[in-house]
């Protein structure tokens, strides 16, 4: 093309008008383009942002999305309270009623018929507990009564106790019939708590409620657990998560920038006992029985919102060796211990 600026042939000229009608034809897309481009960066900086706060499986709930209408939003938000109602009624062990409350109550005696949502989420319950190596167990019911989370108790539990609560704890003695749909406890005793996996799998159902409702900036934070879209806010490059100091809940010791991601986060300081003086964590070994109090805080980054809160208590049992053992398929891992921050894989 260079050539033909030289040419003053008529075939010459014929080419010089090519060209400049070429140029003409880059040109004006191209100022188009970007003048949309920036209509819409401008639209979306201005994108209106609303949210909702709820409380649900005994912690605050909130639903923050960017742009869309607001009657959209009011649809959305009328789905997601009736949604996570229903989980937070099936998982709820406080009430005896609950679906996971009569299933602990007879799955020894006969085989427990579950309705569709707590059988998927006992699936996935599975699947935590095998790729964690049992570290995640949501078994563990009975210490979670032991060491007085369902049954208020002054003095801590002995050694003969412990051992008793630990016969009856193990994923491996529930047996799941895929074809009936039916969970069996090969022991009296036993029961099931999803509280290590309710909330991810709520962030999980909420999301894809956000996303039927065509919200595509949206962040979600269920006690701990950020569930956040793919596109970030608006006129940012991503999500800033901070990560809280577990020792001065005012304090952040570091921040991720992420999108499309959840960030969950299982620590102590939240929810804790003391009995006879001694503080007794809600998240138990269920090797030892014992609660867990190695690590201050573990923080799991997954795709899958699920998966996240399920690392992130599994991690917290089995601490570094595990997080370095799982830092797979875009895992990572944030684990404060008492020497400082561990990141997960190193060259994060
Ligand atoms: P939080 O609920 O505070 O966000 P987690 O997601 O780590 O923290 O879940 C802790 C809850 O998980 C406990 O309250 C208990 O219901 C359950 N849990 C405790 N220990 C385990 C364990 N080893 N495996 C699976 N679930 C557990
Ligand atoms: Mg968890």
């Amino acid at each position: 093309m260079e050539k033909v600026h030289f040419c003053n042939t008529s075939l010459g000229k014929k080419l010089i008008m090519k060209k400049k009608s070429g140029h003409f034809r880059w040109i004006v897309p191209t100022i188009l383009v970007l003048v949309v481009g920036l209509l819409l960066h401008y639209r979306l900086s201005k994108a209106v942002c609303r949210e909702f706060v709820f409380a649900a499986f005994h912690t605050e709930c909130k639903v923050t999305v960017w742009g869309g209408s607001k009657r959209e939003f009011d649809a959305m938000q009328k789905d997601i309270l009736g949604a996570i109602q229903e989980l937070h009624a099936y998982f709820n062990l406080y009430d005896p009623e609950s679906e996971l409350s009569l299933l602990n109550a007879s799955a020894h005696k006969k085989p427990y018929s579950c309705c569709n949502t707590l059988w998927e989420c006992i699936l996935d319950a599975r699947e935590g507990w095998h790729i964690t190596d049992g570290a995640f167990d949501p078994t563990i019911g009975p210490l979670m009564k032991l060491w007085g989370y369902h049954n208020k108790r002054d003095t801590l539990p002995t050694e003969q106790e412990i051992q008793e609560a630990l016969s009856k704890v193990g994923f491996d003695k529930v047996v799941l019939n895929e074809e009936n749909r039916t969970v069996s406890f090969q022991r009296p005793g036993m029961a099931l708590d999803l509280g290590g996996i309710a909330k991810g799998y709520a962030c999980k159902v909420a999301s894809s409620i956000v996303q039927a409702h065509d919200f595509d900036r949206y962040l979600l934070d269920f006690g701990g657990n950020l569930c956040l879209s793919e596109k970030p806010i608006p006129g940012r490059e991503a999500f800033e998560v901070g990560i809280r100091d577990p020792q001065n809940a005012k304090k952040i010791i570091t921040t991720v920038s992420v999108r499309g991601v959840t960030v969950a986060t299982s620590g102590n300081y939240e929810r804790s006992r003391v009995i006879e003086g001694r503080k007794v964590g809600h998240i138990m070994d269920p090797r030892t029985g014992m609660p867990c109090d190695f690590l201050p805080s573990a923080t799991a980054i997954c795709k899958n919102p699920t998966l996240a809160d399920i690392l992130s208590t599994a991690i917290f049992v089995g601490g570094e060796p595990l997080a370095r053992k799982l830092a797979k398929d875009g895992h990572r891992f944030l684990l404060v211990t008492e020497n400082g921050l561990i990141r997960i894989p190193d060259d994060d």
